[in-house]
């Protein structure tokens, strides 16, 4: 068994990114601007959002946050986006999700300048990348591209069994896989919660994409041998032993399914690296679009 290592994959894409805004500092040009909204107080869309400032900052980029409080209404979200849209110093927008109840995320992502959308959630960027157009494409299933690019994955006619159909994760990663390309090509079984014999599909794939958030949902007895197991569940549960309280966990029994597997992704280390390079390798793309650069 192989590790699919995040922290070198993402490493490896920051690195890139900031020897390219080395260059554009060096000719006198500004560097690529990520803008985020939070709203509220979520412990967990905290430190997400912490994370991907830190990376702009270590990678040269430009950050801003823009924070909002839990009880905002919709109409103050919207307008705080139509400024950062017409704001030329910003290149790429992000809103945190979940959103508070009272504001329907979908009218929301529906706002943001699709040529900003840089976490690949507006439906014009969807539809293109359904279509096999230039878009930005959903930040986690981006990441789990580069990674199977970083570790040269052979993807071609396998099975691929997606766990989760969901518009940020399991819905675009089964487009991907199943697109013409290098790591595509795939045969796509997407499941979710209604799915019947589950565990009979999984043992039939070559690749298993477990995006369910359910830990340690993905058992031994669930996967065949030398399997690609590629984990994106992060969920909080509670850990007297740790400082904060919880620990993270993913979808995969990690210990049971590793010894089964020819590649697998640890979590913590894994998947959600991979998003915040993606993230910020599609606020890079969305910079050098504006400028022409
Ligand atoms: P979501 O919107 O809640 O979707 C979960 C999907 O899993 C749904 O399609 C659901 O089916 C399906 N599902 C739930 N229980 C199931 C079961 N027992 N058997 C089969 N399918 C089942 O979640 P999400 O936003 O896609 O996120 C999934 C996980 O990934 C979460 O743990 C989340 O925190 C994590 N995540 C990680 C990253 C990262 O950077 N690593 C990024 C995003 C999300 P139905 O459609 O039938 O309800």
């Amino acid at each position: 068994m192989q590790l699919l290592d995040g922290k070198i994959a993402a490493q490896s894409v920051k690195d890139r990114l900031t020897e390219e805004v080395k260059k554009l500092v060096s000719r006198g040009l500004r560097p690529p601007h990520l803008a985020a909204i939070l709203v509220g107080q979520n412990g967990a869309s905290e430190t997400y959002v912490a994370s991907k400032i830190r990376n702009c900052a270590e990678t040269g980029f430009r950050s801003s946050l823009v924070r909002m409080d839990e009880n905002v209404s919709e109409e103050a979200l919207k307008a705080e986006i139509a400024r950062l849209n017409q704001d030329d110093s910003v290149d790429g927008i992000l809103v945190q999700l979940p959103l508070p109840k009272q504001i329907r995320e979908d009218n929301i992502i529906q706002l943001i300048d699709p040529d900003k959308d840089v976490d690949g959630f507006h439906p014009m960027n969807t539809g293109r990348m359904v279509q096999g157009l230039p878009s930005y494409i959903p930040a986690t299933p981006y990441g789990i591209m580069m990674l199977l690019e970083h570790y040269k994955i052979d993807t071609q006619g396998k099975h691929a069994v997606v766990i989760g159909r969901s518009n940020i994760v399991g819905r675009p990663i089964s487009v991907l896989l199943n697109q013409d390309g290098p790591r595509g090509n795939c045969t796509v079984t997407v499941c979710h919660s209604r799915t019947r014999n589950l565990a009979e599909i999984c043992r039939q794939a070559d690749i298993i994409v477990a995006a369910l958030g359910k830990p340690r949902f993905l058992k031994a007895d669930m996967v065949k041998e030398g399997s690609v197991v590629i984990d994106v569940g992060i969920t909080r549960v509670p850990d007297t032993t740790k400082k904060t309280g919880f620990a993270i966990q993913g979808d995969v029994d990690f210990a049971e399914v590793s010894s089964k597997c020819s590649y697998i992704t640890p979590v913590p280390g894994g998947v959600g690296l991979m998003t915040i390079a993606a993230l910020l390798q599609n606020t890079y793309h969305a910079y050098s679009r504006r400028n022409n650069t």
